[in-house]
C-alpha cells in the first residue's frame, strides 16, 4: 500500500517539478513506532499482539490519524495511511500534520473487555508519543466512538484531564456532537459537488457501495435524504441490492442489530465482489484498500467514483478509469470531513466549549466546498486529474509550511 501511496505523490510531485531531495525531505515519515502488546483475554491466556503508530509529516500542526484494528495492520499499512492523511489535512486546511496507526488484532473476535485490555496497553506503551500537541489519534476501521473514551482514560491516568488527546470520543466524554457521520456527511457533500460540476444533483443518481460501517451507513442515509437511490451495498458478510432503492434507515437497523448487511429483508442477496461493478451512476467504495483492481476496473459501469475509503483504487485501475473517462474524487479530498470535525472537536476541548451541531455541520460543509473547488481549481489549471490536482494542492501546502518553518539552502518553487 505504500508504493501505491507513494506512486501518486511522485505524479504530483513531477507536475511541481520538485527536486529527488525535496521528495525525500516531505515524503520521509518523521517517526515509526511499533510496540509489543502482551496482555491477557478474558480467559486469562497470554496473547500477543503489535501495535503501530506513524507520525509522517507534522509541518502543518500535531500529526492527526486514525488507528485501525484489523488483523493485516502493519507498518505498511500505518506509513501510507499515515503520508496521505499528512495531504489530506492540508487539503482541508485544517492545522495537522498527518499520522496512522493501529493493532494487528480482529476485535471481531474479541469481547469488549479484551479490546480494552489491548488498547489500554497500546496507549501505556505509545503515551510518550502522543498528546493534544503532539499527535492525536482517531476512530477508523473496527474503532469507534467507544474505544477512543478508553484511550483518553487511559491518557488522562497519566497526564490528568486530556480530552484533546484524541477526537471521534463519546458525545459524553467531550466528543463532538456530528463528528460519529463527519466522514460520511464530508463524502456526501464530495459527492454533491462533482455532481453539481456535471449539471446534475444527487437526487437524479444511483449508488452502489462497499463497506457499510461508519462512514459508508452514514453516507448512504445523507444520500438518501437528497433523494439518491442506494441500489446496492456490499461488506465483508454480504450484499443486497433493490433496483428501486434500499430502505438506508431500516438497513442501519439491521446492520446495528446484526452487524452485517448480509440477510436484509428489503433487497435481494447477490455476490459482494460484484459491487465494484454494478450498474449505477456512482460507485462508493467505503470498506478497505485495493477494492477497484486492473482486474475489474475496466468492468466499473458507474462513471463517477467517490473513495470514502482510503486507498481503494491501484494506480494501475485508476489509469484505467481516466482512460475510460471515470470521474474519481479521491480520498484524501472525498473522506476528509472526518478529520475536519475531529479538528473542530480538539478545538472545542481545548477551549473547553462546545458547538451546536447546526454549526458543525455548516462549518463542515464550508470546508468541504472549499477543497472541492480548491482541488478542481488545480486540476484545471495544471490539466490534470482531480486526484494528481489533490495531491499537488497537499504537497504544496506542507512544502510550503515546512520551508517557512526554517532557513534553506535554496529556493524551492511550489508552484
Ligand atoms: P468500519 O469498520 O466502520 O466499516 C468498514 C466496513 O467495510 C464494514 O461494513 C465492513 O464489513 C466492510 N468491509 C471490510 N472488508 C470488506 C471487504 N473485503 N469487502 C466488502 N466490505 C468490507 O470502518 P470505517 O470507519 O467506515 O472506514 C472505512 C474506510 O474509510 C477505511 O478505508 C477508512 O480508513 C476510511 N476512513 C474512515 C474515516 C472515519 O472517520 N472512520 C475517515 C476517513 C477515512
Amino acid at each position: 500500500m505504500l508504493e501505491e501511496s507513494h506512486y501518486y505523490f511522485h505524479k504530483a510531485a513531477d507536475v511541481l517539478d520538485l527536486s529527488d531531495r525535496i521528495r525525500e525531505m516531505i515524503l520521509t515519515p518523521h517517526r515509526v513506532v511499533k510496540v509489543e502488546i502482551v496482555t491477557e483475554d478474558d480467559a486469562g491466556k497470554l496473547v500477543h499482539y503489535v501495535g503501530f503508530r506513524t507520525q509522517h509529516n507534522n509541518a502543518r500542526g500535531p500529526y492527526k490519524g486514525g488507528l485501525r484494528y484489523h488483523p493485516h495492520m502493519d507498518e505498511d499499512h500505518a506509513s501510507a495511511l499515515a503520508n496521505l492523511m499528512t495531504w489530506k489535512t492540508a487539503i482541508a486546511g485544517v492545522p495537522f500534520g498527518g499520522g496512522k496507526g493501529g493493532i494487528n488484532c480482529d476485535p471481531r473476535t474479541m469481547s469488549k473487555t479484551e479490546v480494552d485490555r489491548v488498547t489500554r496497553t497500546f496507549v501505556e506503551r505509545l503515551k510518550g508519543t502522543i498528546g493534544p500537541t503532539l499527535d492525536i489519534p482517531a476512530p477508523d476501521v473496527n474503532t469507534n466512538a467507544e474505544v477512543m473514551g478508553w484511550i483518553m482514560d487511559e491518557y488522562s491516568r497519566h497526564y490528568g484531564f486530556s480530552p484533546g488527546v484524541v477526537t471521534g470520543k463519546p458525545v459524553d466524554l467531550f466528543g463532538s456532537l456530528g463528528r460519529d457521520e463527519a466522514t460520511g456527511r464530508g463524502v456526501m457533500y464530495a459527492l454533491r459537488e462533482a455532481l453539481k460540476d456535471q449539471g446534475k444533483s444527487i437526487a437524479d443518481v444511483t449508488v452502489a457501495m462497499q463497506g457499510f460501517g461508519n462512514v459508508g451507513s452514514h453516507a448512504a442515509r445523507l444520500i438518501a435524504e437528497q433523494g439518491g437511490k442506494l441500489v446496492a451495498v456490499a461488506d465483508h458478510l454480504g450484499a443486497v441490492e433493490n433496483k428501486d432503492g434500499l430502505d438506508v434507515p431500516a438497513l442501519m437497523a439491521w446492520t446495528t442489530e446484526h452487524r452485517t448487511v448480509n440477510g436484509f429483508p428489503g433487497g435481494a442477496p447477490f455476490n459482494g465482489a460484484d459491487v465494484i461493478t454494478w450498474p449505477a451512476d456512482v460507485l462508493i467504495p467505503a470498506a478497505l484498500e485495493d477494492a477497484i483492481t486492473e482486474d475489474n476496473a475496466s468492468d466499473v459501469r458507474a462513471t463517477l467514483i467517490v473513495e470514502g475509503a482510503n486507498g481503494p483504487t491501484t494506480p494501475k485501475a485508476d489509469e484505467i478509469l481516466r482512460d475510460r473517462g471515470v470521474l474519481t474524487v479521491p480520498d484524501i479530498l472525498a473522506n476528509a470531513g472526518g478529520v475536519t470535525v475531529s479538528y473542530f472537536e480538539w478545538a472545542q476541548n481545548i477551549q473547553q466549549f462546545r458547538w451546536e451541531l447546526d454549526r458543525v455541520n455548516d462549518e463542515l460543509e464550508k470546508v468541504m466546498v472549499r477543497a472541492y473547488s480548491a482541488v478542481r481549481d488545480v486540476a484545471n489549471q495544471k490539466s490534470v486529474d482531480l486526484r494528481t490536482a489533490a495531491f499537488v494542492l497537499g504537497v504544496q501546502r506542507v512544502g510550503r509550511a515546512a520551508l517557512a518553518r526554517q532557513a534553506t539552502r535554496e529556493t524551492i518553487n511550489f508552484d
